[in-house]
This record gives C-alpha cells, structure tokens and sequence, in this order.
C-alpha cells in the first residue's frame, strides 16, 4: 500500500485532541466530583478476602468464591427533607452480593439479594451499581454483613450514600453506557452499509469487530444478561464475558490487518496475526465448553489474550505510522488511551484504584472511540477499491475497444486479400475503397464518409457512404479541389468545422498514400462539434494505408502476370501462353462439341522490310501490323505472336467459311494500312493459312501442322492471300 497522507488526518488530529480534553476533563470531574460518603470500616469475616485501605473487599476470582466482610458505620439522623440513606456498590460480576444484620433495636433485617447474571426485582433499564436501601429509621452505628460470592475478580468498595447522590452518579454512568452501545451500534450499521455498498472486506471486520464489542461492553456491565435472548448467556456466567472478550480480542486483530494492509504487503507479522486470531476463538470456544478444570485459567487466559492483541495492536500501528497508513498517528495514540484505561480498570479490580465512572468505564469510551475512528478511516481502503475499479474498467474497455479494432482490421485486410486477387484493373481501386469505407464506419462512426482520389493509378475516384449523398459530396469536394489537394499532398491528417453545414460538424480528413501527381483523400464528416479522437484518426489513416497497399500489391501483381503473359513488343500473347490457350481452348471446344479455327499469320517478304527500315523499323512494322489484326478480331478472339514475324490467331466459335471469312478480314486490314516509318510510307501485306478443328481433336497439334501447311501453300499461291487447310492434305 501506498503512503497516505490526506488533510483528513489534520481534521482527526484535531478531532482526537478535543476528544482527549474531554476526557482529562471527565477524568478530573469524576475523581473530584467524587460523592461525599459517610466512611465506612470494613472488617474482613471469612474467605481470602483481607481489607484494603479499611475501604475495600477483595474477591480473588477464578474459582468460586464467597466472601464476607463486617461494615461498621454511623448513620446520622434522619433528614425527613432528604433522601433515605442506602448502601452502594459498584455492578461487578457476582453471583451473589447481599447485606444482613439488625437495626439498634437488635431486629434482623436483610437486603435485597443481586445476582449480575440475573435481572433485578426491581431495576432500572441500564442498572449502574448495586443499591441497598436502609431503613429510613435507622441511626447511629450500624453494623452489617456484606455477603458477597463470585468467580471474576472484583474490588468491592461498599459506600453509604444519600439515594439521590447514588441516582446522579447512576445517570452519567447510564449516559457513559448508552453512549457506547449507540456509538458501537450505529458503527455496525455503517459498516454494514459500507461493504454492501462497496463489497471491500475490511468492512466485515469491522462490523464483526463492532457488534462483539458491543456484546462484550454490554456484558461487562451485566446489561447482556438482561435482554431476551441473550439472557441464555448467564448460564456460562464469567465464562461468557471471557468468550466474548476473546473473539473481541481476534476481531480486532482481524480489523488491523485490514487496516494496516498487512496481507497485501504479505508481512510475516500477517501469519502471526492470523494464527494468533484463530487461537483467540479457539479460547472463546474453550470458554463456552465450560471444562470444570479449566474454568479457572479463563479469566486469566482471555486476559492474557487481550494483553497480546493490545501488544501486538501497538506494533502493528507503530509500523503503520512508519509507513505513513492513512490516520495512524491518531489511532495509535487512541490505542494508548484504550490500553491506559483498561490498566486503570484492571488496578480498579485489584483494588489499587478508587471505583470511579473513570476506572469503570473510562476503557469502554476509548474502545468505542478506537473502534470507530479504525473503522471509517476504512474510507481510504474505499478509495482504493474505487480507483482500481475504475482502473480495471477503463482497462477493460480499453482492450476490449483494442480488440475489436484489431478485428476490423484484421476483417479489412482479409477482405481486401480475397476481393482484389481476381479483380479486373479497372475496379481494383474502386474495390479497394468500398472496403475501406465498410470496415472503417462501424469503428469510427461517420454520417458521411467518402473516398476522393484524381490520378489514382490514372483513374478518378469517389466512392461515398451512404450512396445518395455521392451528388452533395461531389460537388462540395468540386468546389474545393485545389485546398483539398494542398491538404493531401501535406501528408498530414487534420480535422476542421465544417462551415457550410447548417448544424454543427466536424470533418477529418486524411490524405490518402497516392503517388504524386496523383492524390487522395478520405473525408469523414461527423455531427456535432466534438470532432473525431486521435485515436480513430490514427485508425482511419490505418485503414486508408492498408487499402492503398494492397489496391497497388494487386495492382503491381495483375500487371507481372500480364507482362509474363505478354509479349513485350507487340503486346499480344507471347509464345508461352498462346501455347497454353491453344491446348485450352482446343480441349474446351472438344468438351463443348464447338467449332474453333487456327490462323497462321505470316508477314511477307518481312526479311526485305528489315532491310530497308533497319531493324527498329521492323520492329515498328510489326507493332502495327499486330495492331490492325487486333483491330479487325473480335470479342472472344485471341491473338498472339508465335515467333518472329508469324502471328497466330484462335477463333472460338469459327469454322470453315466463317474463318476464311475472318482471314480475309484480317488479311485486308493489314493490306490497308499504310505503315509510317521516318517519313516513309510502307505496304505490307500478310499471307494465312485457315485450319478448323475436327470433330474429335481435342489437342492442337494436327490443327497446328494443317495450319501451318495452309500458310505455305498461301505463300506459294502468291502471298497477301488466305488459304484454308483441307480436312486432310494429300
Ligand atoms: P516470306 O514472305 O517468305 O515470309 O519472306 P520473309 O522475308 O518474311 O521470310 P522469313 O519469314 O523467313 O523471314 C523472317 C525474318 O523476320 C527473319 C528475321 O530477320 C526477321 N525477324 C524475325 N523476328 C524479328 C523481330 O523481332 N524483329 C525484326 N525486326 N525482325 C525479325
Ligand atoms: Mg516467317
Ligand atoms: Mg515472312
């Protein structure tokens, strides 16, 4: 855990001093505003118990025991404007306490039998002491028997007091016990409401830690035993109050734990706690089994527990303050005040102190005091929890937008891949940027999104989304061309207002990797003014590469399987692949019973022309030549140069007549131009020779072979001719 130090620190300082003050008053106030009472001489009868100070009577706890004590004292005269004179004695845990004797008169008299496990007769609702009234005839000396009998060690300290006195002393001693319970009430409530609310842990202990501490103040002043329910609870007598004193012991350690953070540090001292919490309710189990031989090791166990846990409290907070937890210099100073106190109750019991509201329950107003200010300085943890909530959420959204983006992405590059393989040139960009707008608008939501691009591999594009607004966008985009240019050619995407829309919006735009003198844009408009994040403007120039790539891998690819196709100087098919159409389209005719036709087309007295144009020349005339015979073919009809000067063209769909027919077209189409050459106008002219395929032939070469024949026979028939191969040649 990190070092806290908030201002509400200095707020419970300050908190905790005036607190102090009021202690030291209510301290000095209890000590000097201390009841005058008559003196009364004790003299001990039986049991251990001895006279302390002429004042008190021990009773030694552990086992059982019964003591008595002779109480000498002198009443004065009866005051009939005064309250009657009653004998009063501090609510310790006994099993028995009365009063026996006679009145001057030597009559017997006996008081009211107390048991502090047992309700009184007559009591009232938080019984602070026990009270004896003395019959309102009595005066002069007086001598009684104090009978008392019990297992938890108590300093009884007998004192003659006016009722009235005895009845003020009972209120601010009510005050002190209501108090606390309400204070460790309402803290368990809190508490309660604060893990419903955040569901963090710490808030369990606390609660535990409250409403056991408010059972065992509640029994130390015999007020548990009063309640329906917990009045079963008297059957363990002192063994009760020991079993709740030491799961309060282990439930206070379970909530400086939390405090402290010590298992998030993963401190050894963790271990100990914890081991030396489950040893604590192991003791507030032994104390209910109420073993005989045991029970009177309890008092003195669970005593020792509770010395342990404020021991080990002490440097549990010592290190908290050294580590700077949130308000641990207060606690542990409170944690002082609490042990103080609880030292001052226990020389109360030894008899070393007075029984003052101070000695009795000054340690009750520290604990609740300790409890409370432990618990809600809890809020800190709060503040963790929340912010690592809040971290964990935005983390979560993070990576869940992350992957979602990587999807898209990853879905744009799949689609791109598969849609741009077999897409004829033309369409290639048009595709590439459909794409790219399908995939980007789910991720970067745009009312209008549009690619703009001039020159893109010599093509013009507007791909817009949604369609109907194509028209708006291409005339906006018309309207300012040349500031659009200037914002691709800079590379740099940017997102302005858009000025002219009649409501609020936005505009990115993000030029688009074209080479130059080419350019491109994609144009993302959006309602409202909060514009688009870096983040979907980092995204959309993603997407945008991503299709410019692969529109040009497809690109580059479609013209490397076109140039190993082709032949370089004529442009038609090369050798190689006239080869493989000719099988092709041989075996698909074959499949489909069509006619098909083969023309060897050979230039005449090519060798001639070379002389006179030179080599570069010849190679012009053979540009063109393969120009007009592209020009005259049709739809369907292939071309190629099957070597040198020879042409070869294959006529699906053509037999006999129709291929003559088509020889001669193509023959008259090269006899018609004039061939320009460094200002000189050369004839040429081609001879052919026709072949058809035959019913069953299914591969090219006879058709090859009549073929070639026929162009040889139309060279000899005087070339610039066209001769069609017979069926079989003889
Ligand atoms: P014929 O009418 O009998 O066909 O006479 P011809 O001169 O055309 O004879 P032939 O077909 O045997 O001549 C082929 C000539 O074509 C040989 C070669 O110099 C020329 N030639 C072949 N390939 C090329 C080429 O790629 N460029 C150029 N300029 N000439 C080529
Ligand atoms: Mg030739
Ligand atoms: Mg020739």
């Amino acid at each position: 855990m990190q070092p806290q130090h908030s201002p509400r620190d200095g707020f419970f300082a300050a908190g905790l001093l005036l607190l102090l003050a009021l202690f030291a008053a209510g301290v000095v106030g209890a000590i000097r505003g201390e009841v005058q009472h008559a003196s009364i001489r004790i003299q001990p009868l039986a049991g251990k118990a001895g006279a302390h100070r002429g004042e008190v009577l021990l009773l030694p706890g552990g086992a059982e025991h019964e003591v008595v004590a002779r109480l000498d004292f002198i009443l004065p005269p009866p005051d009939p404007e005064r309250a009657r004179w009653i004998i009063w004695l501090g609510r310790d845990p006994l099993d028995a306490i009365w009063l026996q004797g006679s009145d001057g008169a030597g009559a017997p008299w006996r008081s009211i039998h107390y048991d502090f496990f047992h309700p009184d007769a007559e009591q009232p609702a938080l019984p602070a002491g026990f009270t004896f009234p003395l019959p309102a005839d009595w005066q002069g000396p007086v001598t009684l028997e104090l009978h008392a009998r019990g297992a938890v060690r108590s300093a009884l300290w007998p004192r003659l007091l006016r009722e009235s006195d005895a009845l003020a002393g009972a209120r601010m001693a009510v005050a002190l016990n209501a108090g606390a319970y309400a204070g460790l009430f309402m803290l368990a409530l809190i508490v309660l409401v604060l893990y419903a609310v955040t569901r963090e842990r710490s808030f369990v202990a606390a609660f535990v830690c409250a409403a056991v501490g408010l059972l065992l103040l509640a029994a130390f002043n015999g007020h548990l035993f009063q309640l329906p329910g917990f009045s079963l609870l008297a059957a363990w007598r002192g063994q009760a109050i020991w079993a709740l004193l030491s799961l309060f012991s282990a439930s206070v350690m379970q909530l400086l734990l939390r405090y402290a953070s010590l298992r998030e540090g993963g401190a050894p001292a963790a271990r100990w706690f914890e081991g030396y919490s489950v040893a604590l309710v192991l003791l507030a189990a032994t104390c209910l089994l109420d073993l005989p031989p045991l029970r009177p090791w309890m008092q003195a166990l669970a005593m020792l527990g509770w010395i342990g846990a404020g021991f080990g409290a002490l440097v549990v907070l010592g290190d908290a303050v050294r580590r700077r937890v949130a308000m641990a210099w207060p606690i542990l100073v409170l944690a002082f005040l609490a042990i103080g106190a609880g030292l001052a109750n226990e020389a109360m019991v030894r008899g070393w102190l007075a029984d003052t509201l101070w000695t009795r329950y000054g340690y009750q107003v520290a604990v609740v005091v300790l409890l409370a200010t432990m618990s809600l300085s809890l809020f800190s943890h709060i503040g963790e929890y929340r912010d690592q909530r809040d971290r964990d959420r935005l983390a979560r959204v993070d990576s869940e937008r992350r992957m979602g983006r990587e999807a898209a992405r990853n879905a744009l590059t799949l689609a791109l891949q598969a849609r741009l393989r077999n897409q004829p040139t033309a369409d290639l960009e048009w595709t590439a940027a459909r794409l790219l707008l399908e995939h980007l608008v789910p991720q970067v939501p745009s009312a209008t999104a549009a690619v703009v691009a001039y020159g893109y591999h010599g093509h013009d594009l507007l791909v817009v989304e949604p369609v109907e607004r194509k028209q708006r966008i291409a005339d906006d985009i018309a309207a300012r061309a040349l500031a659009l240019k200037r914002m691709a050619s800079n590379g740099v995407p940017m997102q302005q207002p858009l000025a002219h829309a009649a409501t609020e919006a936005t505009e990115a735009l993000v030029p688009l990797p074209i080479r130059s003198p080419g350019w491109g844009l994609l144009v993302l408009q959006r309602e409202g003014s909060d514009g688009f994040s870096t983040e979907e403007i980092a995204l959309a120039g993603e997407f945008a590469r991503l299709a410019a790539l692969h529109a040009d891998e497809a690109l580059a690819a479609y013209q490397l399987r076109r140039s190993a196709e082709l032949d370089a100087l004529t442009g038609t098919f090369n050798r190689r692949s006239i080869d493989q159409w000719l099988s092709r389209t041989f075996l698909d005719a074959s499949r489909r019973q069509q006619s098909l036709s083969l023309l060897f087309i050979d230039i005449d007295h090519f060798k001639s022309i070379n002389d006179r144009l030179g080599h570069a020349g010849g190679d012009h005339c053979l540009r063109e030549v393969a120009a007009a015979l592209r020009g005259a073919l049709e739809e369907g009809d292939l071309l190629g140069r099957y070597g040198g000067e020879e042409f070869v063209a294959l006529l699906p769909g053509r037999a006999g007549a129709d291929a003559r027919e088509m020889g001669e077209r193509l023959r008259a189409a090269v006899e018609r131009s004039v061939v320009e050459y460094e200002g000189r106008n050369e004839r040429i002219t081609v001879s052919i020779g026709v072949a058809t395929r035959l019913e069953r032939e299914s591969t090219p070469a006879a058709a090859i072979e009549r073929a070639d024949k026929a162009l040889y026979a139309a060279k000899r028939g005087g070339r610039n001719c066209v001769h069609v191969a017979p069926a079989v040649f003889t």
